[in-house]
């Protein structure tokens, strides 16, 4: 997706978008009852971008009552599965039509990169409603083998109204993956975007009235994570939550569901990914620009980023000496709205802090800062890209999800040590090998314990990749068929035939 402007018109763009700033619900924006809000800043420029509605736990009934009258009255689940098609096929294009305002927003909220924002957030967020509007009409029951005296068929129904609470990392994109295939399986859906980027969901639930759909169906409350997430994961009147955040909450949305009416939960949740590298690897520099782009791309505020790379002796010194030359300058923190810009802030100045105190302990705990380790002078929360090497798996920044630009290089023999420490994690959400031993690769894709797994590459894959974690990286599969029917139920139908 291309749209051409300069650095400067962008800034004037920025100036002049108007966006709503409450909650969207029975088709309609509205401000929290209340009367609460909350500050957004602009993590480039540390100033306050606007004031957006405070949901409470009055806001998040007043949604869910919203999309529960929908789903009753059938005006969605009942409409025929190739209308639905069609309103979602042209909000799929209305997203892409406003591409430029979506961009805008999420990029001012967070400090995204605009033009990851066009070549990725966007254009994914807009097949990923393409694929689930497709999907409307093909999902099947099925009639099953019964004895004469019976007729024994199976309906796939929808939940309800399904709760989606969604992360600021990718605002619009992880709010579609989960809010495109609840629709497309004719649920109610009330979002909860994240507070730190609340404003592309609200566009994001008026362009799907002005692409037909129904009031009720599609609302959006707004508000902090303690009280209107945890209104809508605690609501007796909601029939699945689904999360995407850290681990830490996500523990917490079993213990809401559990507290509440047993609503179904899918989480997923974060990761510390390693990319094993082995000694036989191919090409030394294609595997090297993909560690630098698997842990630099998005600040490094990525659930499945490459933070551990587990590196194979022979090759070790060799791919630390490339990685500094090719990765100290390949990604440059700047402003975000610049089409140049690849390294945008961090989300927020408490998160840098985070970062930032996970690089003191890295240096603590005895590991090399081999490029990066600070700050650059610039006005807002941004942290330079960081390379650590000698990395021992025990140490803290080994173990726990950083978020941000800093890689752990740590060095380990052959395959069964890599697989070893790969699998020494409390996470389970993605992981690669490089290598060009067939059995080397099978064997990895076998042992190790992630969801999804690259050979040869790392971040690839299409609308039919099952999404989500082993262990504690969630539990549940976004994009692909799976995630659809995750917004499902069965229903049995049991006919007697005989006297
Ligand atoms: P977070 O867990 O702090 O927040 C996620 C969402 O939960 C937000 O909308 C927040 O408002 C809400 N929330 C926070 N506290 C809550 C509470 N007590 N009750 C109910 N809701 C609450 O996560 P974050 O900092 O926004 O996002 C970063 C995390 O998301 C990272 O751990 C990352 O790995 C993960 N993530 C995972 C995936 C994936 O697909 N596995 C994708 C993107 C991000």
């Amino acid at each position: 997706m291309t749209i051409e402007h300069t650095t400067s018109e962008w800034h004037a763009r920025a100036k002049a978008l108007r966006y709503a700033t409450g909650h969207f619900i029975d088709g309609e924006h509205v401000d929290a009852l209340a009367k609460g809000r909350f500050t957004v800043t602009n993590p480039a420029t540390l100033e306050p971008l606007c004031e957006v509605a405070a949901g409470t736990a009055a806001d998040v009934d007043r949604a869910v009552a919203a999309g529960r009258r929908a789903f009753a009255s059938g005006v969605w689940r009942r409409m025929a599965p190739r209308d639905r098609l069609g309103i979602l096929s042209r909000y799929a294009q209305l997203i892409e039509k406003h591409a430029e305002r979506f961009a805008l927003l999420d990029t001012l909220c967070m400090g995204k990169p605009i033009r990851d924002m066009l070549a990725v957030d966007v254009p994914q967020a807009v097949q990923t409603f393409a694929y689930f509007a497709e999907l409307c009409d093909k999902v099947d029951g099925a009639v099953t083998a019964t004895a004469a005296d019976a007729f024994h068929y199976i309906l796939r129904e929808p939940l309800g109204v399904v709760g989606c609470i969604v992360p600021w990392n990718y605002p619009l994109l992880m709010a579609a993956w989960k809010v495109a295939p609840a629709l497309a399986a004719g649920n109610s859906v009330v979002l909860k975007p994240a507070e730190q980027s609340p404003l592309s969901g609200l566009l994001m639930a008026e362009l799907f009235i002005e692409a037909g759909g129904p009031a009720g169906v599609f609302n959006v409350v707004n508000g902090l994570g303690e009280a209107a997430g945890a209104a809508l994961a605690l609501h007796a009147d909601v029939n699945k939550i689904a999360f995407t955040g850290s681990t830490e909450i996500g523990k917490l949305m079993l213990t809401y569901a559990g507290k509440s009416n047993l609503k179904r939960v899918s989480l997923e949740c974060g990761g510390k990914s390693p990319q094993i590298f082995l000694a036989d690897l191919e090409n030394l520099d294609r595997a090297v620009n993909y560690a630098i782009n698997g842990i630099f791309g998005n600040m490094g505020e990525v659930c499945n980023a490459g933070s551990r790379l587990l590196i194979d002796k022979p090759i070790a010194p060799a791919f630390v000496e490339r990685f500094v030359e090719l990765g100290r300058e390949a990604y440059r923190p700047g402003d975000p709205l610049d089409p140049q810009t690849n390294l945008g802030p961090l989300v927020t100045a408490g998160h840098r802090a985070r970062v930032v105190s996970y690089i003191e302990r890295g240096r603590s705990e005895g590991a090399r800062v081999e490029f990066g380790g600070d700050v650059p002078a610039l006005g807002g929360s941004y942290v330079n890209p960081t390379l650590f090497s000698g990395v021992d798996n025990r140490m803290t920044i080994a173990r726990e999800e950083i978020f941000g630009p800093v890689a752990a290089a740590i060095e380990v023999d052959g395959l069964d040590e890599a697989i070893r420490v790969a699998n020494d994690s409390i996470y389970g959400l993605a992981a690669a090998v490089w290598t060009q031993d067939l059995r080397s690769a099978h064997r990895a894709v076998r042992d190790l314990e992630a969801g999804v797994i690259w050979v040869n590459c790392f971040d690839h894959g299409d609308m039919t990749q099952p999404f989500g974690g082993y262990k504690q990286s969630g539990q549940g599969r976004d994009k692909c068929l799976e995630s659809l029917l995750s917004y499902t139920q069965t229903k049995s139908a049991w006919i007697h035939l005989g006297d």
